[in-house]
């Protein structure tokens, strides 16, 4: 199984290459050259996420590991999860399900993605006998997972830039106060756009690294994240219905990379019925889905902060795969003029997404209203992005014919404000939130300004 870009610029590249490139050079993103297909039966034999896991992974990686190698990186990659079961499930009534992501380290989803992602860079970086700086701008999760997931290999550096902007304390006291001599969380004064130019700006110029060091980006777009969060699909129907129900997805959606794991499952065999993008008033994905509208628009704060976004890199994947079937030509000359023309496709292919995919919009009073509404019916605390993916089910329900997953991707305990604003006192904070709640912050300060951040970077690559 080789990998190529939706621009048809990089070919025949390997899992280990796509793994430490991330990005393709033509600025596409990259795919598998074919879906490779999941035998059910055999996944029916299987009962941990693990074993599911075990069946899942090598299908992306035998161009550079073989199934041994894999199933050993897999026996340590997922840690600190507070639920042996690693994605429990929770029924909320007879068709809806919610699937609890939320259990690991950092209380949010991402930890699937990234923890898998941390395994197999430390896999390539012993293999090759190298080092690796780890760089990313975050407004929300990803940086914490990632500084989580990294912070155990010595031959990673991690340095996280945040913005003062839209993140709860405790979101930001999960970067900020973890103790590890490579770990450096750069709190900056500027915004996130600010921050996302610097690592921009550091991909291309390289100055601060040794030689023969990786520079390693940890934003959404690298395939082994995909591939972390597809095992929770195939995993979630086997325990739910022994893989024999058609089930929705609702997925609390930013930038695509969950849904895209949904979609992905599904091409893989993976019986759904129809999968809910479910947005918040930053709502790009819907304004394509209901209208072929696909614009860029400026990004508003809002109580589901991570899914602030502009434009959601990983549609791509998909605008690609399932309406371009896989015409690298089209789908480049679809981005040509983006992000300052919009995307509008011809209506025939456009009618396709009916199918298979739902959209809705959730602003911020219905979200605190969700959430507000399921602890009172259900004596059950959801957090804004889950509520976001519920208030969806619950005004597409009748083109929903199936039971329904609600996507869950983190604990309540992580907002807050927003559970305060529903009116809600908060009774249960994971161990691991309570801890960074209760340990000094120790970030470095630095203005929004490459050259002294590169230089901080270099004095600290030692
Ligand atoms: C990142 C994130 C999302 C959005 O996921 P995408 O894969 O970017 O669509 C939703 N909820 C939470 C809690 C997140 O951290």
């Amino acid at each position: 199984m080789l990998f190529h870009s939706t621009r048809g610029g990089d070919r025949g590249r390997t899992f280990e290459e796509v793994l430490m490139q991330g990005l393709a050079s033509d600025g596409g993103l990259f795919m598998p050259d074919s879906w490779p297909q999941v035998d059910l039966n055999l996944l029916r034999n299987k009962t941990s996420f693990i074993e599911v896991a075990e069946e899942i992974v090598p299908l992306f990686t035998a161009s550079s590991f073989t199934r041994d190698e894999v199933v050993q990186v897999l026996q340590t990659t997922w840690h600190d999860f507070s639920n042996k079961d690693i994605a429990p499930i929770k029924h909320l009534k007879d068709d809806q399900l919610i699937l609890e992501l939320f259990h690991g380290p950092t209380a949010a989803f991402k930890d699937f993605g990234l923890q898998l992602a941390a395994a197999f860079f430390n896999k390539v970086l012993i293999k090759n006998n190298k080092t690796a700086i780890v760089l990313g701008a975050t407004s929300g999760d990803t940086g914490s997972a990632a500084i989580d997931a990294c912070k155990r290999f010595k031959a990673i550096k991690s340095f996280i830039l945040i913005p003062d902007g839209n993140m709860s304390e405790i979101q930001r006291k999960q970067m900020t106060t973890i103790d590890e001599d490579n770990v450096f969380t750069l709190r900056i004064e500027g915004t996130f756009d600010d921050c996302q130019d610097v690592v921009k700006a550091a991909f291309n110029e390289r100055s601060f690294l040794k030689d023969d060091q990786y520079l390693l980006a940890v934003n959404s777009i690298n395939w082994i994240r995909i591939v972390g969060q597809i095992c929770y699909y195939f995993y979630a129907s086997l325990k739910a219905s022994n893989l024999n129900e058609e089930y929705n997805f609702s997925v609390p959606t930013g930038n695509f990379g969950n849904v895209f794991a949904c979609y992905a499952s599904h091409k893989m065999g993976l019986p759904v019925n129809k999968i809910l993008v479910s947005v918040n008033e930053n709502d790009i994905l819907n304004r394509f889905f209901k209208n072929n509208d696909y614009s860029k628009q400026k990004v508003n704060e809002t109580v589901s902060p991570s899914m602030d976004i502009s434009v959601a890199s990983n549609f791509e994947r998909l605008l690609y795969d399932f309406y371009c079937n896989r015409d690298t030509k089209l789908c480049n000359d679809l981005y040509e003029d983006f992000p300052s023309k919009s995307i509008n496709l011809p209506n025939e292919i456009w009618e396709k997404s009916e199918n298979l995919f739902l959209s809705y919009s959730a602003d911020d009073s219905q979200t605190i209203s969700t959430i507000q509404d399921t602890y009172n019916k259900y004596n059950y605390l959801i957090d804004p992005h889950t509520a976001v993916a519920l208030y969806a089910v619950k005004n597409l329900n009748e083109d929903l014919d199936n039971k329904t997953f609600i996507i869950s991707t983190a604990h309540p305990a992580k907002f807050p404000s927003s559970i305060a604003e529903a009116g809600i006192e908060l009774n249960t904070t994971p161990k691991s939130l309570a801890e960074a709640l209760n340990k000094e912050e120790k970030a470095f300060n630095l203005p929004a300004n490459k050259d002294l951040i590169f230089k901080f970077i270099l004095n600290n690559n030692s």
